[in-house]
């Protein structure tokens, strides 16, 4: 044990940088022997994409390098902005004429337009943790709507009423004219239309948590921001959250840079310490565009999953996260057959070398034994050759590269001829036989994985 910490301390993989952040923001441990708190956060305002899922596995990365540091008890929370009003209606939803009479409410008061959870932010956030789960994460999920209809921030509420002076004075220099006339760190919510309202909002009385507000349905309106009355205005929210849930750890995308700096001021006023964290690089399609909830674009964790083991998803994930990576179906054999030989290489490796090795952190310091005698570019050749979606067949093939490769005794094997056949079948059939491979060919294909995709989306 005390081996493994003494590389981890000097281990340059970057979770073991992140894990050392922690340790330096307490020496001595966290006061009272109480858990380090992890924090990652999504906004359900669509299905939950790639970009969500890798910041709670990033994360957790950093989780096991602290532990492997230190034996300080620590919780990961995922936390979901459902308070957030819905803005635009994403494309691809079903009933769309229905969500649009719910513009500007809570998304977790929109209903759900599959008609099978209890709010439209309910469904995406039970999507989000079917992904989680199925890698079995250890995370705590906490919704933005039970906080505040809880009381859990009214503590911190009454505190930013306190300080609005002060919360003005970061935020109004970052804001154009036009948004400087209205902007209000509290958005009340209307008891007349149930929407989030961006409207000037003056304090009455910081203790007791009322304001003063013009409802364009009701007028003019005195109202109690605390236990759902209202949510914060972003940077303030954020800031808000690292106060009330302890926050010590939480990395964000390069987009949110300057809410970063924002928040970090704005949170030093409520008398909290900010966070550590980095800022990763966005995820990009094939075309380089970011990937967004509104545009639909990039891959679906499904269809990662769809064409290669879950693991290889996590490993693609951990590399480079400062990096600008693209997220599309040309990337998977190569990620797949990287993730086996780091996989391969392991057990042999000292224990410096395994700490930087990618699948330490995928597998929690504990990767499994895995014969896998044939890469997956190597069985996707085969396919193509055999030009067949018999099973059987396709492992006479693979015995000729492999002699002692069984079903029975290669499992891994087994899945990954399943995968490079559905690979076959859906990206390289067509360009193959039916076409001369090119632009034409490509885009066939991206519209018959969004056809899929938005088939998949209307069930
Ligand atoms: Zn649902």
């Amino acid at each position: 044990m005390s081996e493994l910490r003494d590389a981890a301390m000097k281990s340059k993989a970057w979770p073991y940088e992140e894990a050392r952040k922690i340790l330096k923001r307490w020496p001595e441990g966290k006061p009272g022997g109480e858990a380090v708190v992890l924090q990652t956060g999504y906004g359900p305002s669509g299905l939950p994409h790639l970009g969500t899922f890798q910041e709670v596995a990033r994360t957790q990365f950093v989780r096991h390098a602290l532990a492997e540091l230190a034996d300080w008890p620590s919780r990961l929370i995922a936390f979901s902005d459902d308070m957030d009003g819905m803005r635009k209606v994403p494309p691809n939803m079903p009933h769309p004429e229905m969500l649009h009479q719910h513009i500007d409410q809570p998304l977790c008061r929109v209903p759900d337009p599959y008609g099978c959870h209890d709010s439209y932010a309910a469904h995406n956030n039970a999507l989000l943790r079917e992904f989680l789960d199925r890698y079995e994460f250890d995370y705590e999920f906490v919704a933005s709507s039970e906080c505040y209809a809880l009381g859990r921030f009214d503590e911190q509420l009454c505190n930013v009423l306190a300080h609005w002076d002060a919360i003005m004075g970061v935020m109004l220099p970052t804001l154009g004219e036009e948004r400087r006339a209205t902007y209000s760190p509290v958005l009340p919510i209307s008891p007349a239309s149930g929407k989030v309202l961006q409207v000037p909002v003056e304090v009455i009385d910081a203790d007791a948590g009322l304001v003063r507000f013009d409802d364009p349905d009701a007028g003019p309106i005195e109202q109690s921001i605390l236990s759902g009355g209202a949510k914060l205005q972003w940077k303030v929210d954020w800031a808000m959250r690292w106060a009330a849930l302890g926050v010590d750890y939480e990395m964000s995308g390069k987009d949110l840079i300057d809410s970063v700096t924002q928040s970090s001021k704005i949170a030093r006023i409520l008398g909290a310490r900010p966070p550590e964290g980095f800022h990763y690089e966005m995820f990009l399609d094939e075309e380089g565009q970011k990937i967004s909830k509104s545009k639909g674009n990039g891959l679906t964790i499904d269809e990662w999953l769809a064409y290669a083991p879950r693991e290889s998803l996590a490993f693609y994930i951990y590399r480079d996260p400062r990096a600008a990576k693209q997220l599309s179906f040309a990337i998977i054999p190569k990620a797949v057959d990287e993730y086996h030989q780091f996989l391969a290489a392991w057990p042999g490796q000292a224990i410096d070398k395994r700490l930087g090795n990618p699948v330490h952190h995928v597998h929690a310091g504990d990767p499994p034994r895995v014969d896998m005698p044939l890469s997956f570019a190597l069985l996707l050749n085969l396919v193509a050759v055999a030009s067949t979606d018999d099973k059987d067949l396709l492992w006479a093939f693979v015995k000729r590269y492999a002699p002692d490769a069984a079903p029975e005794t290669h499992p891994e094997l087994g899945a990954l001829i399943d995968f490079a056949l559905a690979y076959f079948r859906d990206f390289i059939a067509d360009a193959l036989y039916r076409r001369a491979p090119g632009a034409r060919g490509r885009r066939a294909t991206r519209s018959r994985c969004r056809a899929r995709r938005d088939a998949r989306g209307r069930r």
